[in-house]
C-alpha cells in the first residue's frame, strides 16, 4: 500500500506497528516466559509514537512500560493504558500528586523525594509504589551500593511506600567482555543480596537494557528493560548477529516544487551549492531540521525518489530542503525522468530495491540511531501502517 501522507502536510513518518509487535516477540523469545519484559516508550517511544507503540508492544509480550517524564506517563494513562508504568527517574516533589493520581511509579534515590511521595500517597489512602534506583557505576542516578540498605531503612517506616522494584543501569552492556560491565553487574548482585539479607523486600529486580538483554542472558533477574531494539535498531554492531529485527520507521515526503535554475544559480542559505555547467533540476521537499533532519546533513545526504538515489543540495532549512536531479540528456538539458510535484521522496526507508537506514544517517550525523529517530518524532505526523 502506498501511503500519500496526511491531508494537511506533504511530510510524514510511517510506523510499521506489525514490525514493532514482531520485534517485541523476538525479544520475548530470548528473554523467556519466566522473566517479564518492560518496554521503554520514553521520548514518545523513541520518536515512534508512545500510545500506539505501547499497545503493539503489549500484544508482543510486554507487561510493563518505562517513561522518562511525568507527562509521558500521563499521556499513556489518558489514552487508557492500564499496565504498570515506571518513570525511570524522580521528578520535582511538586509533581508527586500527579504520580499518585495516574498510578505512575517513580524511580527513587533521594530520601526527601521518597518521603514526600509516601506522605502524599498515605494522605490519599493509597500506597505509593516505587523502584529503587542503584548507581552501580554509571554515575547518573541512584543510591550508591554502600548506601542502599541504609536508604531503605530510612524510608521504609513509611506506610505510604512500597518497594515494587530494584534496578540499575549499565554503561557498557554493548561491549563484549567488558570489565566495567562485570564490575557493575557484581555490585548490583551484591546490593540485591545485601537488601535481602537485611530482610528488605526488593520487588522486581532488573538491570538489562537492549544490549544487556541480548548479550548477557545470565543476569536477567525478574525483568528486562528493552528499548531501541523494539524499534528495529541494533544498539551495537556486535548484537547484529544475535537477533533479527525489522525496521519500524520510514520518513517520507512529497515534492512541493521543481525548477531548472540557471547554471551558477545558488541553492538555499549561504548558497553552498551552485548549479553546475550541465544544469540540474532542483526539487523542494517540505522537511527541515525542525522535523529532525539535522542541519549537519546538508550536502551530505541522499534521498530516494522513484527508486533512484538523488543528492541533497544546499543547506537544510528549518522546514524545507532541496535535492538535485541530474540532467542526463545533453540535447535538451532535462532529466530522462524529471521529478514532478507530488512525487514521493524517501528520507528514511525503502523505495524499490534501495534503502536508506537510520543507521546510515546516524553515521553521517556522527551520532547514534537513538538520536535520529527521537529527532524525527519532533514534528512529523505519524501514520501507522
Ligand atoms: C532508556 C533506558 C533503557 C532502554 O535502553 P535501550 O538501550 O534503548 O534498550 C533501559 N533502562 C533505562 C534506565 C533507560 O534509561
Amino acid at each position: 500500500m502506498q501511503v500519500t501522507g496526511p491531508d494537511d502536510r506533504w511530510a510524514w513518518e510511517e510506523i510499521d506497528l506489525g514490525a514493532v509487535r514482531r520485534n517485541a516477540r523476538a525479544f520475548k523469545q530470548i528473554i523467556g516466559p519466566r522473566t517479564q519484559m518492560m518496554c521503554a516508550v520514553k521520548a514518545d517511544a523513541y520518536g515512534h509514537g508512545a500510545v500506539e507503540c505501547t499497545k503493539a508492544l503489549h500484544s508482543g509480550g510486554a507487561s510493563q512500560f518505562a517513561v522518562a517524564t511525568v507527562a509521558e506517563g500521563v499521556e499513556l494513562r489518558k489514552a487508557g493504558i492500564e499496565w504498570p508504568i515506571l518513570m525511570l527517574n524522580q521528578c520535582p516533589v511538586e509533581a508527586v500528586d500527579t504520580l499518585i493520581e495516574y498510578d505512575i511509579m517513580p524511580a527513587v534515590y533521594q530520601v526527601e523525594f521518597a518521603l514526600a511521595y509516601g506522605e502524599r500517597a498515605a494522605a490519599l489512602g493509597k500506597v505509593g509504589k516505587y523502584h529503587l534506583a542503584v548507581d552501580t557505576g554509571m554515575t547518573r542516578i541512584g543510591v550508591l551500593p554502600a548506601d542502599a540498605v541504609e536508604f531503605r531503612r530510612t524510608i521504609d517506616f513509611h506506610r505510604g511506600l512500597e518497594c515494587a522494584g530494584t534496578f540499575t543501569h549499565f554503561a557498557t552492556a554493548d561491549e563484549p567482555a567488558n570489565w566495567d560491565f562485570e564490575l557493575q553487574a557484581n555490585r548490583f548482585a551484591e546490593t540485591v543480596e545485601a537488601l535481602r539479607n537485611a530482610g528488605l523486600e526488593t520487588g522486581l529486580v532488573h538491570c538489562d537494557n537492549t544490549p544487556g538483554t541480548i548479550m548477557h542472558p545470565k543476569q536477567r533477574y525478574d525483568m528486562c528493560r528493552v528499548g531501541i531494539g523494539l524499534y528495529g535498531l541494533q544498539p551495537a554492531d556486535i548484537t547484529r548477529t544475535r537477533i533479527d529485527l525489522e525496521p519500524v520507521m520510514s520518513v517520507r515526503a512529497r515534492v512541493i516544487r521543481t525548477v531548472y535554475p540557471q547554471v551558477g544559480a545558488g541553492v538555499s542559505y549561504g548558497m553552498t551549492y551552485r548549479v553546475p555547467a550541465r544544469g540540474v533540476q532542483v526539487a523542494t521537499v517540505p522537511v527541515g531540521y525542525a522535523d529532525g533532519l539535522a542541519r549537519v546533513l546538508s550536502n551530505r545526504m541522499e534521498v530516494l525518489v522513484n527508486g533512484q538515489r538523488m543528492q541533497q543540495v544546499g543547506r537544510i532549512c528549518m522546514d524545507q530542503f532541496m535535492f538535485a536531479v541530474p540532467v542526463n540528456t545533453a540535447r535538451t538539458y532535462r532529466p530522462v525522468h524529471p521529478v514532478e510535484v507530488g512525487d514521493i521522496v524517501t528520507i528514511i526507508g525503502r523505495d524499490g530495491d534501495d534503502e536508506i537506514t537510520v543507521d546510515d544517517m546516524a553515521v553521517t550525523r556522527d551520532t547514534i540511531n537513538y538520536e535520529v529517530t527521537c529527532d524525527f518524532g519532533l514534528r512529523l505526523e505519524k501514520i501507522y501502517v
